[in-house]
């Protein structure tokens, strides 16, 4: 099946549900079992799929979200967590113990970092981070105790692209496991398990959901880390609620054409960014000046709507002329809606790896490029450019 086939199709169940297309949100704590056999039963089996034994490990409409997530990303089985950072926690710490070494790729995500240092510091588990551009040289970081190598493809604001082929061979030639947050492709563009990736993970809150009123994150696994995983997610107790499942499944049902549409607007900002004299360089891995296009080509079909763009030196007073007058452009966290967004970075402020490269001068900012019309888009931030302008 062709992937806009699955993602309309993978988890839905029309016949068991008078017919009605959509899943009914089932609002559920308990879950009684008709014989105290059955109740025994359905605990041996608590993973298993059509099997609900207590709210926080799931109803029919996390089951539909949870196998149409499998289906796009191409693992064997997902669990949908409270957030993508609760995916993200509970996916790691299924795997770690007191003693262990975790290989963290320098880009990633804010947070993520924040849990490594903050909290898995306090237990014991050594971070080491490392170059996102490492590739097959990974295998010289790799000690005895090192249990997760992690890697986000493209990097949290700064979109460096990584070899993950390159990466789960040299990991699982010493035992490691390979983990990724693919939450830029969302599993549309890119396809973690057959690059060699044992567990994905994925903010939903971004694309899946697509229209920034829900908080879900999922991870997709194969079949051999999925009980682990599985127990991991249900210990910690960050279960999504039924509401904001059928929302993020809903929200997927669109994600292959918006995904597309995210792809085209983007990249034409990003071209017509390329040519500004305001520009320092554009950091977008669908251009071909990008030093990391060709890993580009070979691994992913498209490109999401979020990328990075560095200026020349500008003033705190002419770059909020420039931003403070936008229209279409929002100025916040998050990503992955309908709409447009800006927002000025500090990339240099949390690496630790190459960190010189991203001490520039001028601001460096992120831009999500909306469903919004492109032209609209770039007339606006034209304008922008001319306020930036006149008054620096
Ligand atoms: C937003 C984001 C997350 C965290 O997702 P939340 O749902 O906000 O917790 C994780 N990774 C990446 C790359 C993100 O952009």
């Amino acid at each position: 099946m062709k992937q806009d086939t699955l993602i309309t199709t993978a988890g839905r169940d029309p016949e068991s549900n008078h017919g009605i297309v959509n899943p009914p949100v089932y609002h559920a704590s308990t879950i009684v079992s008709p014989t105290l056999a059955e109740f025994r039963e359905a605990r041996t089996k608590r993973w298993d799929l059509d099997v609900f034994t207590y709210g926080r490990q799931g109803t029919p409409t996390h089951q539909a979200l949870e196998v149409a997530t499998a289906a796009l990303i191409g693992g064997d089985r997902s669990v949908c967590m409270s957030s993508g950072l609760a995916a993200i926690n509970a996916a790691m710490l299924a795997f770690l113990k007191s003693g262990d070494h975790v290989l963290m790729v320098d880009t990633v995500y804010g947070p993520t970092r924040s849990f490594c240092d903050n909290f898995l510091g306090r237990f014991g588990v050594e971070t080491t981070y490392y170059d996102p551009t490492i590739g097959a040289g990974i295998k010289d970081l790799i000690r005895d105790n090192t249990k997760i190598v992690y890697t986000e493809t493209p990097g949290s604001l700064t979109f460096e692209l990584q070899d993950i082929q390159a990466i789960a061979d040299e990991s699982h030639k010493r035992d490691c496991i390979v983990m990724i947050d693919d939450t830029w492709s969302s599993g549309v563009f890119f396809k973690p398990f057959e690059h060699g990736v044992d567990v994905s993970v994925i903010a939903g809150t971004k694309y899946i959901v697509g229209h920034s009123d829900v908080m879900m994150g999922m991870i997709t696994t194969k079949d051999e880390y999925w009980q682990q995983v599985r127990q991991s997610a249900s210990a910690l107790g960050a279960n999504s609620g039924p509401d904001d499942v059928y929302l993020a499944l809903r929200g997927m049902r669109t994600i292959g054409v918006r995904m597309r549409q995210h792809h085209e607007n983007g990249l034409k900002i990003a071209n017509w960014l390329e040519q500004r004299p305001e520009v320092e360089r554009v950091l977008h891995p669908g251009l071909p000046s990008n030093p990391h296009h060709e890993l580009w080509k070979r691994d992913f079909t498209g490109a999401c709507g979020l990328f990075g763009v560095v200026l020349k030196p500008y003033t705190e007073v002419a770059l909020a002329a420039m931003l403070d007058g936008l229209d279409l452009y929002g100025m916040g966290a998050s990503w992955g809606g309908f709409e447009s967004l800006i927002l000025l970075t500090n990339p240099a402020s949390t690496r630790t790896v190459a960190k010189e490269q991203w001490q520039n001068d001028g601001p460096t900012l992120r831009i999500h490029a909306g469903l919004e019309d492109v032209e609209d888009l770039i007339a606006d931030l034209e304008k922008g450019f001319e306020r930036l302008n006149a008054n620096s």
